[in-house]
């Protein structure tokens, strides 16, 4: 497996100038997240504090964005992080497309948000998944409820629908869901918390229950604790110094990520220092 000097996960304003400034460095990068950037860059209607481009509209910053990817010869390999681990020299990056690997990795996935359901955490791995692509295998002609927190969570429940038997849908969004007709869309239903029901789960919600095999919950972004075994955490944000390093040799994290304030210039100036002190850090490790 080719192994990254830098892999950078986050596709917003920190992780772009982390691999903008670690490709100035001559760093072989690997920048994992969405060809659409990011959603908090799409959707601001007018940035007016971010130095140079006064006035500017999401969109028009998106796409000036992209323009200074595509100068730096930059490409984003479309994938979900789901698990980072330290391997002593290295890092194995699991995504839901495939494992990489680094010998650096700065973390730019911006701020979580995500607040667990009761009964979560407790039974991931024992019917709670965070990864259909990853786990879709293990529910073979079984049943799977899929909760999904943005539109392009459909095409994950869908891909269940060619291996499991009977597939439920929680749209956690206000579109209309839009999928094929082997799922049965559950909209407006309100999951409250997962309890294990001998070999089966439960998901309680608010007017009722729904029992499967597996539980599948699809959120933008995965809790840091999650993401990193063994990373530092205070209040759900990623503790680091002011060179952007975590308690982890080789870990950085950078922008929305590590706390307030919420700010593109701040994300990407974080960007920036992370790259720097992960260049630093290959160079001593030599
Ligand atoms: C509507 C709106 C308007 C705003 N207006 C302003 C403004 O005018 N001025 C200002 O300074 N700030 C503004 N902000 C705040 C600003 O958007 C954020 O501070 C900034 O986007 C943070 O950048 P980031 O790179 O840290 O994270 P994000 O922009 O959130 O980017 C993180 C990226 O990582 C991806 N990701 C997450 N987890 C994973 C994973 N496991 N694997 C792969 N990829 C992953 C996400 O999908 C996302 O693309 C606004 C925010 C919103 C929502």
């Amino acid at each position: 497996m080719e192994r990254h000097e830098i892999a950078i996960i986050g596709t917003g304003p920190a992780g772009l100038e982390a691999a903008i400034t670690a490709k100035v460095r001559n760093k072989s990068v690997l920048l994992l997240g969405g060809k659409n950037l990011s959603t908090k860059i799409e959707k601001a209607h007018m940035i007016k504090n971010y130095l140079g481009l006064p006035e500017i509209s999401g969109e028009t910053m998106q796409n000036s964005f992209r323009t200074h990817l595509e100068k730096m010869e930059i490409e984003i390999t479309e994938d979900r992080v789901n698990t980072v681990y330290a391997m002593g020299d290295y890092f194995a990056i699991q995504g839901h497309s495939g494992m990489y690997e680094a010998s650096a990795v700065i973390l730019a996935c911006g701020m979580s948000a995500a607040r667990h359901f009761p009964g979560e955490l407790e039974n991931l791995g024992r019917g709670v998944s965070y990864c259909a692509t990853c786990d879709a295998s293990l529910y073979k002609g079984k049943s799977a409820v899929v909760i999904g927190y943005s539109k392009k969570e459909e095409a994950e429940a869908e891909f269940l629908t060619e291996i499991a038997d009977k597939v439920y849908y929680l749209p956690m969004y206000q579109e209309e869901a839009a999928v094929n007709d082997k799922i049965e869309v559950r909209a407006g239903e309100k999951p409250l918390a997962i309890e294990k029901k001998d070999q089966k789960v439960q998901l309680i919600t608010e007017s009722g229950f729904m029992e499967a095999d597996g539980i599948f919950i699809l959120r933008d972004n995965v809790a840091p604790s999650q993401l990193v075994p063994g990373l530092t955490i205070a209040q759900n944000q990623v503790t680091v110094d002011r060179g952007m390093k975590t308690n982890i040799p080789g870990l950085f994290a950078c922008g929305d990520i590590t706390g307030a304030p919420y700010q593109y210039i701040k994300a990407a100036g974080e960007g920036n220092v992370a790259a720097l002190s992960a260049v630093k850090y290959l160079a001593d490790i030599k």
